[in-house]
């Protein structure tokens, strides 16, 4: 007999019909001798439809009201479950954040979860009820209602999960699983039956939008295994682990990710004396820009160029910033470029392989595809393209690396 924590998203209760399948099915695990504690997300929709309500009353709402409102959406689903559990003669029943006791600090649309007071729920499990608990919310020290930052539902499935010991977090989404790269690129990606949790951070962070970042890194952290599995189709769905014993049959790489979402800017003919990154990156930090990708060129003449990375949306801001600095240092010029794409292949296999950065800059050179920037570390290299070819680099570095599915056993 295990103790699960399921985790249900939007889509998945988006409607009553869904509620009552959801409900079906929490049954039928039940019935197979499982505890199980559900966690569930608003209705899809809903959470932007309070936000859009608030956002007519004020651009800037009151982060401490949002919260109180924002987190009505999870206490109508929570509701809703219990009620299509126990009309199968299910014992259930519900709780807010607050109910359980799910402490978080006190940043209002952004907290952190501090502690979890189980006892509540394990009473009611050993009473032999199904809890259900609202996802996304919690409660601070001063009995404040929080929330955990969009898609957080996730997180407090994961963090019930470590604070009852449960043997298993089941995340039910609108995909059977954690994919080799997007199937929308890519009609040969194949689902991954597992999974590490370092892997499955830099496909979640390079843009793989299947798991909230928040919840895998708690989970790596607190040893909860993970699985992504699809709502309504039967399947084993996709195992984060910790593991990586079982590498050694897998692939080099386990999947690729991709993000489009950085721009690049260079800072040509800059003295080449010590303190110069500093200079340039303090005041790109001081603006709270953060930068992802930096290569500094060999120095010719006395000078350098200097190129980075930063999230699109804070192109404009850092390029200001950045010219500022160049007229200060006397440097040459500032060029920008936001028509660039990151394209990064991942694996914890390539840690016991040399050669797999060569063998993916081939596959570029294949395609006649432009590297501009180059970076690496234990489980992934990541380069720079430009954007237009992200798709085609995408397909040739699936076939370089040979995840594509075999005929026939693809996502559709
Ligand atoms: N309902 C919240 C949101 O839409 C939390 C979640 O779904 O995980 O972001
Ligand atoms: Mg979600």
């Amino acid at each position: 007999m295990a103790l699960i924590v399921q985790k249900f998203g939007g889509t998945s209760v988006g409607t009553v019909e869904r509620i009552e399948q959801v409900a079906e099915k929490v049954k039928k695990f039940r019935d197979g001798g499982d505890d199980i504690v559900v966690v569930v997300s608003a209705m899809s929709g809903e959470t932007n439809r309070l936000i859009d309500l608030a956002k007519q009353i004020s651009e800037q709402p009151v982060p401490r009201e949002l919260d109180v409102m924002v987190s009505t959406g999870e206490q109508v689903t929570i509701a809703l479950l219990a009620m299509a559990l126990i009309k199968r003669g299910v014992p259930a029943v519900s709780y807010t954040g607050n109910q359980v006791r799910i402490l978080t600090d006190s940043a209002h649309t952004k907290a952190r979860i501090l502690q979890i007071d189980a006892q509540r729920i394990q009473r009611d499990i050993k009473a032999g009820r199904v809890v259900v608990v609202a996802g996304f919310q919690g409660v601070d020290e001063k009995g404040n209602i929080t929330t955990l930052g969009r898609g957080g539902s996730d997180t407090t499935g994961v963090a019930l999960a470590a604070a009852l010991k449960a043997d298993e977090c089941q995340i039910y989404t609108d995909v059977d699983g954690v994919y080799t790269t997007d199937p929308r690129v890519v009609a040969k990606a194949q689902r991954l039956d597992k999974i590490t949790f370092e892997e499955m951070l830099e496909m979640a962070s390079l843009g793989s939008k299947v798991l909230q970042i928040r919840a895998v890194e708690f989970a790596g952290k607190y040893s909860v295994p993970l699985r992504v599995l699809h709502s309504f189709q039967e399947g084993p769905g996709t195992l984060i682990t910790l593991d990586e014993e079982e590498s050694m049959e897998q692939p080099i790489i386990s999947g690729i990710a991709f993000n489009r979402d950085e721009a690049k800017l260079t800072i040509r003919g800059v003295p080449d004396t010590p303190g110069v990154a500093f200079k340039i990156l303090g005041p790109i930090s001081a603006a709270n820009v953060e930068v992802d990708m930096i290569v500094q060129n060999v120095a010719h003449d006395n000078t350098t160029d200097f190129t980075f990375t930063v999230h699109r949306n804070d192109y404009n801001n850092a390029l200001q910033v950045l010219q500022g600095i160049a007229a200060e240092m006397g440097a040459r010029e500032v060029i920008g470029d936001t028509n660039i794409a990151k394209v990064s292949i991942v694996g914890v296999g390539m840690r016991s392989h040399a050669g797999v950065a060569s063998r993916m800059f081939e596959a570029l050179a294949k395609e006649n595809i432009n590297i501009q920037m180059i970076s690496t570390s234990e489980i992934k290299v990541s380069v720079v393209i430009e954007e237009k070819y992200l798709e085609l680099a995408v397909r040739a570095l699936h076939t370089a690396f040979e995840l594509d599915a075999p005929a026939g056993n693809t996502a559709e």
